[in-house]
């Protein structure tokens, strides 16, 4: 039974056998844990994860799927099928007992900054994520301050995770094969967030309002908000470029804003 993959729903299915074992290895799922895929398609990653820990679970938005995830783990009784939407999925209510949910997936990469941002919301379940994106997005979250990937999506990444690159995955490890580089990242959600952040929404339209200006000086950027005396008084020099300051710099611009 041939599914022929949709681009709507950001189809490109893994087939490379070599490159599903390493990112098996490197999620290295272990008896025990609660693992929940994101788009397991026609169940590339889903076997091999279930050959190892027996039960998992699924969600799958494509509703044509659904029939051959079943027909093909039909012996393994352990998976449990989700058909639904992972951007409005309640994540946390998968949890049994006080074991996390280790979230994996090969996601579609039109949504995966939405799905990102989503996931955050349900950062206290989950123990940590391994996703594969496109390379440059996942170069955009490991960024730090200077480097030219560096912006919006590393900063508010940083503030909820930790997130390490794991491997670049060329496109013909998939089917249909995408225009981009892929690749695997890490993303281990912090216990205790690094910073005190004192309004969150002051700080989020500060890093969105910063970045769409992120060739002029901080100065510029604050006007009307902030004088060149209470940037200086933060110990953060007001020439300076929005791309070379960190999420402890911008914590501490938004909250001298929203005081
Ligand atoms: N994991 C598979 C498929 C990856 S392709 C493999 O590696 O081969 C991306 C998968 O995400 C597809 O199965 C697609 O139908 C599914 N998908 C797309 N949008 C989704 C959404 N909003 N919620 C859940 N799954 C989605």
């Amino acid at each position: 039974m041939a599914h022929k993959a949709r681009k709507r729903f950001g189809q490109n299915f893994l087939h490379d056998k070599m490159v599903i074992q390493r990112i098996v290895n490197s999620i290295n799922p272990r008896q025990g844990d609660h693992i929940v895929e994101i788009g397991p398609g026609e169940g590339a990653l889903t076997e091999r994860v279930l050959d190892k820990i027996g039960a998992m679970d699924v969600v799958e938005l494509d509703r044509d799927l659904i029939p051959l995830l079943k027909i093909r783990f039909v012996i393994q009784d352990g998976l449990t099928i989700h058909q639904a939407d992972a951007l409005k999925f309640d994540f946390c209510s998968l949890q049994q007992d006080e074991k996390k949910i280790r979230i994996i997936g090969n996601l579609p990469y039109n949504i995966s900054t939405p799905l990102l941002f989503h996931l955050f919301e349900h950062n206290h379940c989950i123990e940590d994520m391994h996703f594969m994106l496109q390379k440059e997005v996942v170069e955009r979250i490991v960024a730090k301050p200077g480097d030219s990937a560096y912006g919006r999506l590393s900063i508010m990444l940083q503030y909820f995770c930790h997130a390490e690159y794991v491997f670049t995955v060329k496109p013909g490890a998939f089917r249909p094969a995408p225009k981009v580089d892929s690749a695997i990242v890490h993303l281990v959600p912090h216990k205790k967030p690094p910073v005190e952040i004192n309004n969150f929404d002051a700080f989020s339209k500060l890093v969105n309002h910063s970045f769409t200006m992120r060739r002029k000086t901080l100065r510029n950027i604050l006007k009307g908000q902030l004088d060149i005396e209470q940037i200086e008084a933060l110990g953060i020099e007001p020439t300076i470029r929005p791309e070379r300051l960190s999420l402890e710099d911008f914590t501490r611009i938004a909250n001298a804003i929203s005081n």
